[in-house]
C-alpha cells in the first residue's frame, strides 16, 4: 500500500504517458484521487493508453466532463442512510461503508463522492462505527450485512476481526457479504493473519470486484483458492466498462477462468451515472448483447445476471427477450440462437405483454 503509484511524477517514470493521462493526472486529485499498486500496475501495458486496466484507472481529460443524467450520487445513497454508514435499500440486507480508502482508484467509481479523501484516508471514527452497528443491532429484519467502502478489506487484521465478532454477536445477522477490489488489485493481502482474522461463525460471502480476464493471475488464483480453502465463497461483481470490457468475448473468458478458479459469477453491473463516466459508459444495448452471447456458449454457471442500478428502484435485472407472443393457448419463445418453439399453456395469460413483444408478433405475421 506504501508503495502505491501515486505521484504524476512517478507514473511519467513508469508509463509512457498519452498527453491526455499526463494533463489529466495533474488535476485529478481533485475529483478522485489516483493510486495503483506496483503489482497491479504490472499487469498493464506500459505504452499502451487504451489498455484495458490503464483505461480504467489512470484519469483522462474526459473524466472532468459531466455529461447529462449524470450525479454526485447516482443511487441516491446519502437519501437512503438509515444511519451513518448503512444504506438500507432492500427489506433484510444493509451496505455498511467501513472504510472510504482503496488500494487503487477506478475512474468509474459511483462512490467518488466519498473515497480517497486523502485528508480523512482510513478514517471512519469509532463513533461512527458505533452508530451502524448499534443500527444493524436494532433492526432484526436484518440477515446480511454487506461490508463495503472503499476497500473494506483495508482494515488491519485486528479491527477486522474486532468487527466481525461484533456482528457474530447479534443473532439475527445470517450472511456476512464483503464487497472487494483487493483480490484484483493486491492478491498479497492474504496473509496467514488475514485468514486468522476471517474467522467467524457466520458464512463470509465475498464479491470479487473483476474487470478482466488479465487480473485473473497465478497470484490471483492462489488467494482465492487460500480464501475458498477458509471456507469462504467467491463470487464476483463486474462493471461493463466502454473499451475496458465492453466484448463478448472478453467476459466469456473471464467468466470461463472465474468458474475454473471456483469462484460464481453474479452480477455485471451497468456502469452507473457517476460524474464524468460516459467516455466509460456503454450502451444498456451492449449488456444484453453481452448476456445473449454467454447464454447457451458456456456454462450456465458462468453466466452472471445483467443488472442496472436505478435510482428509486434498485437493482434491475436485465435478460435478452426469449417470449415471444402467445396466441390460442400457444406460448412462443425464442432461444439464443434464435430457434423459435411454442409451448401449450392455454391457461396463462401471455406473461410479457408489452410493446416489443407486439411489434415481434406482427414482424412475424408479416
Ligand atoms: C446492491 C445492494 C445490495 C445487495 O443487493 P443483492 O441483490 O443482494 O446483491 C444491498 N444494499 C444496497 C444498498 C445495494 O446497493
Ligand atoms: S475499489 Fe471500489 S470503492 Fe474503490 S475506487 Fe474502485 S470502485 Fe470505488
Amino acid at each position: 500500500m506504501r508503495s502505491r503509484i501515486r505521484r504524476s511524477d512517478d507514473f511519467a517514470r513508469i508509463f509512457e504517458l498519452s498527453a491526455d493521462e499526463s494533463s489529466a493526472l495533474k488535476h485529478a486529485e481533485d475529483h478522485l484521487p489516483v493510486a495503483i499498486t506496483p503489482y497491479y500496475a504490472s499487469l498493464m501495458s506500459r505504452t499502451d493508453p487504451e489498455h484495458p486496466l490503464r483505461r480504467a484507472h489512470l484519469p483522462r481529460e474526459a473524466e472532468f466532463v459531466v455529461s447529462e443524467g449524470e450525479h454526485q450520487d447516482p443511487l441516491g445513497e446519502e437519501k437512503h442512510q438509515a444511519a451513518p454508514g448503512i444504506t438500507h435499500r432492500y427489506p433484510d440486507r444493509v451496505l455498511f461503508l467501513i472504510t472510504n480508502q482503496c488500494p487503487v482508484y477506478c475512474r468509474y467509481c459511483m462512490r467518488s463522492r466519498l473515497v480517497g479523501k486523502m485528508d480523512k484516508e482510513h478514517l471512519i471514527p469509532m463513533s461512527q462505527w458505533e452508530a451502524s452497528l448499534k443500527y444493524i443491532r436494532e433492526h432484526d429484519e436484518i440477515r446480511e450485512v454487506l461490508l463495503s467502502g472503499g476497500e473494506p478489506l483495508l482494515l488491519g487484521d485486528e479491527r477486522l476481526a474486532w468487527l466481525l465478532k461484533e456482528l457474530d454477536t447479534i443473532p439475527h445477522v445470517e450472511i456476512i457479504r464483503f464487497s472487494t477490489k483487493m483480490l484484483a488489485a493486491m492478491p498479497q493481502r492474504v496473509t496467514p493473519q488475514f485468514l486468522r482474522a476471517l474467522k467467524t461463525n457466520k458464512p463470509i460471502w465475498m464479491a470479487l470486484h473483476l474487470l478482466h480476464p488479465l487480473e485473473i493471475t497465478p497470484e490471483f488464483s492462489k488467494a482465492a483458492e487460500k480464501l475458498i480453502r477458509a471456507g469462504i465463497v467467491l463470487t464476483t461483481q463486474t462493471p461493463l466498462l466502454k473499451g475496458v470490457n465492453d466484448d463478448a468475448e472478453v467476459m466469456k473468458e473471464l467468466m470461463t477462468l472465474c468458474i475454473r478458479n471456483r469462484i460464481r459469477p453474479y452480477y455485471i453491473f451497468q456502469c452507473d451515472p457517476i460524474h464524468g463516466s460516459a467516455y466509460l459508459r456503454p450502451p444498456i444495448e451492449k449488456g444484453l448483447e453481452i448476456i445473449e452471447a454467454l447464454q447457451g456458449s458456456i456454462s450456465g454457471h458462468a453466466v452472471p445476471h445483467y443488472v442496472v442500478d436505478v435510482e428509486g428502484v434498485g437493482k434491475m435485472t436485465l435478460a435478452p427477450q426469449r417470449y415471444s407472443y402467445s396466441e390460442n393457448g400457444y406460448h412462443y419463445f425464442t432461444n439464443y440462437k434464435g430457434e423459435t418453439a411454442r409451448y401449450y399453456d392455454p391457461d396463462s395469460p401471455a406473461p410479457y405483454a408489452v410493446q416489443g413483444t407486439k411489434l415481434h408478433k406482427q414482424e412475424k405475421r408479416n
